[in-house]
């Protein structure tokens, strides 16, 4: 039996990183092996010094489609996956329509995915107002969270939660097991910034202080331990909400967090006013604030980076009026994520390995993927990503593959580059090229 065989001196694997060679057949890694140990019979990939670690794993893309596919598609926005060396995606439930907060409307966006995924793909469900009673259908459909917000989400087809409503949801969550990612910031702390400049970035930052976010995580934390179920702050952006978190989780309670590839690479001083292709909520905070959330990664008070992919058409991002108020809050970063981390990993003295546990490991066990996915080891699925941690790419429109062109990234110069991505063993990603068939399973 012939063998793919992805062999280097950098593998990252639970033990490490060492030399080794990863031997892959039926889509599933058969055997980590000394790097010598390989028979010359087997199709042999040497990498030299480039990295080899698992697929990057995405709990949190806006795909938007159907419905919104003008905005993202499962075409596009899991090619820009493949791209950036994340194998298996979590589609968010919203700025698709229907959103995904019934049973009909998951069939119908799992009709849309169907054969046009490069990377695997799973979902999440929204709980929304009034949707207690599908919660445990959409999870026996399939679903693998859930997804709600506590402030207004910026599509109507989406509403926000009460507490009362949660208490609805909350004993449904705990029962089956899944994890609710919350959307932490509070509507009445909201500061009114009417009569400030829209088009500086400061006047948007104030309109949405940390208090707003501390408190929602406060009031979470509270909710997760009453009715004994898994909480998830996505996004989180500030230090003070680190701190409440990490009191929790020594009480026991089951609350992790997830945060972006922008908050850790950008901060407010730098943003330019009218450069709303910045603008996401909560907003990216200061400089100070970026410091404490790497500390906090590297403390482990914060479990994963996610991309929070949200894109929209050009015209939609204010690109014309520069105004932070209108412009679609989301950031297009599905493809740049690796690299994005890595820069600032690297500056910070943070070892690659780190980068494993946080965009692959971490985001596998939210995503109840675990067992299959997120590790480099025997009975692992092949999800993986080559990359060469010493080279640079400047980010331009050419090279992405999200449907639109719009990010904050744009003509920044970022360490590591994506050499090679393989699903189920099979590399759909090589030398700049997306290359094979749209093969990525759908994980429902
Ligand atoms: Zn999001």
């Amino acid at each position: 039996m012939r063998d793919l065989v992805l062999r280097g001196r950098r593998v990252v694997t639970p033990r490490g990183i060492h030399a080794a060679a990863v031997h892959i057949a039926g889509g599933v890694i058969r055997a980590v092996t000394n790097w010598a140990d390989v028979n010359a019979v087997h199709d042999i990939v040497d990498v030299d010094d480039a990295i080899i670690m698992p697929g990057l794993v995405d709990t949190h893309v806006h795909v938007n489609e159907p419905g919104r596919s003008d905005w993202e598609g499962f075409e596009t926005a899991t090619r820009a996956a493949a791209a950036g060396g994340v194998t298996t995606l979590l589609d968010m439930p919203l700025n698709s329509i229907p959103a995904t907060t019934t049973v009909e409307a998951f069939d119908a966006k799992r009709r849309a995915a169907d054969k046009h995924c490069w990377v695997n793909v799973g979902f999440i469900g929204g709980v929304v107002p009034g949707n207690a009673e599908e919660i445990r259908p959409l999870h026996v459909a399939g679903v693998r969270a859930f997804k709600c917000f506590l402030v207004p989400s910026g599509v109507d087809e989406f509403p926000s939660v009460s507490e009362d409503d949660l208490r609805e949801a909350l004993p449904v969550l705990a029962e089956i097991g899944a994890p609710l990612m919350v959307h932490a910031e509070l509507p009445t702390l909201l500061a009114d910034t009417s009569g400030r400049n829209p088009r500086c970035y400061a006047t948007w930052l104030a309109s949405r202080p940390d208090v707003c976010e501390v408190a929602a995580v406060e009031l979470m934390v509270m909710l997760a331990e009453e009715y004994k179920a898994r909480v998830h702050i996505v996004h989180l952006s500030t230090e003070r909400s680190v701190r409440v978190l990490r009191d929790a989780r020594r009480r026991g309670v089951a609350v992790s967090a997830e945060t972006c590839p922008h908050y850790l690479t950008f901060s407010a001083e730098e943003i330019a006013d009218g450069a709303t292709s910045f603008k996401c909520a909560p907003p990216i905070r200061v400089a100070n604030t970026r410091e404490a959330l790497w500390r906090a990664l590297v403390a482990g008070d914060i479990d994963g980076i996610v991309s929070d992919h949200s894109p929209c058409p050009p015209e939609l991002k204010g690109e014309r009026s520069g105004n932070f108020f209108d412009a679609w809050g989301g950031i297009s970063s599905l493809q740049l994520g690796l690299s994005a981390v890595w820069s600032g990993a690297q500056s910070r003295g943070v070892p690659v390995e780190r980068i494993a546990t946080w965009m692959s490991a971490a985001p596998a066990r939210l995503a109840g993927l675990d067992k299959s996915k997120g590790r480099i080891e025997p009975g692992y699925d092949a999800d993986i990503v080559v990359w060469d941690a010493d080279s640079t790419i400047v980010v331009a429109p050419e090279s992405l593959q999200h449907r639109h062109k719009v990010t904050p990234y744009m003509g920044r110069k970022l360490h590591g580059e994506v050499l090679a991505t393989y699903v189920g063993g099979r590399v759909v990603y090589e030398k700049g090229r997306i290359v094979g068939a749209p093969g990525g399973k759908l994980l429902a």
